[in-house]
């Protein structure tokens, strides 16, 4: 039954409870689409300049929803971060990304890096660190060729518990990368402090470069910034030669994006990587 005439605050309870239900119903799914294993890997592949060489893969998670079909990160990462189910969902993707890793490796694309995506409530969690060895250990994969991506907003929180976390696992050997630079407010000072190598440009900078000079000046002045902080560069979002030549131009490493290739299935990522070597 409606809320009774003129009770508005009946009213708001009950959209209240019912976004709150819906938010819980899609927790459930989401869970369930773990235990099912609905969720799924596409890799994205990042390109050396200097070499012309793929060498690394970025690891993006998808869902493959019985009704829904193939649904993007945003659709539910967020969700995952509010409710937690991001840190089991983090666990999934780490391990089947270690697992394509260690098949890409034994099948001769064996100097191959491998970025994942992790959220700030990861590192909260007491279990990353034995996690991860586990993983590392099980899959026989050398810590080096793997990169966290980190967002500029999870790392500018200044966690206690974040920076010694990425500490002990830059100790291991595992790298990290700061991610969508630019939208966030980074302190090059608390930068600085952290085991940081890489960063990021995010693809809203990166977008209309070559038509728009004030946006490439941006992307240099940001290239120049990462240079003098001594870290390498990835500009991400890169659609056109245009924009791949001004970034080269500017010296930025390496560069990620439709140009060189869609995030791919692991399957077709194969096949673009054995035509790649033939080409
Ligand atoms: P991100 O880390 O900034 O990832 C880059 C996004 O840009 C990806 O979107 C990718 O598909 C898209 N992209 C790549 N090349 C181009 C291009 O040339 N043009 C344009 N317009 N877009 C391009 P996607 O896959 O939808 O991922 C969205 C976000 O979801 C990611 O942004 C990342 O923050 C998050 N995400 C994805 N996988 C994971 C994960 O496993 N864990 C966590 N915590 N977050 C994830
Ligand atoms: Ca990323
Ligand atoms: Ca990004
Ligand atoms: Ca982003």
């Amino acid at each position: 039954a409606k809320a009774a005439q003129g009770c508005t605050w009946c009213f708001y309870d009950e959209q209240v409870s019912r976004s709150a239900r819906s938010l819980a119903d899609q927790e459930g799914e989401l869970r369930r689409a773990l235990r099912r294993g609905e969720l799924e890997l596409h890799y994205q592949p990042r390109l050396c300049l200097e070499s012309g060489r793929i060498v690394g893969l970025e690891a993006l998670v998808r869902w493959l929803h019985p009704e829904r079909g193939l649904l993007g990160p945003d659709a539910f990462i967020p969700m995952a971060e509010e409710s937690g189910l991001i840190v089991p969902l983090g666990y999934w993707v780490i391990a089947r990304a270690l697992r394509d890793l260690q098949s890409l490796h034994e099948g001769g694309a064996d100097s191959l890096h491998m970025a994942i995506n992790l959220s700030f409530r990861q590192f909260q969690d007491s279990q990353l660190l034995p996690t991860l060895n586990r993983l590392i250990e099980e899959r026989g994969i050398d810590p080096h060729w793997l990169e966290f991506e980190l967002t500029e907003t999870a790392v500018m929180r200044r966690s206690e518990q974040v920076q010694s976390a990425m500490h002990a696992l830059g100790e291991l050997g595992v790298r990290f990368s700061l991610d969508d630079f630019g939208t966030g407010f980074s302190s090059f000072v608390h930068l600085s402090s952290l085991p940081i190598t890489l960063l990021k440009i995010d693809k809203s900078f990166v977008a209309g470069m070559a038509v728009r000079p004030g946006k490439s000046q941006l992307v240099q002045a940001m290239v120049g910034l990462a240079h003098n902080l001594d870290l390498d560069v990835v500009a991400e979002g890169v659609e056109t030669t245009e924009q791949l030549e001004l970034l080269r131009q500017f010296g930025a490493q390496q560069v990620q994006g439709y140009l060189v290739s869609q995030p791919l299935p692991l399957a077709e990522l194969l096949h673009f990587m054995s035509a790649e070597r033939l080409a």
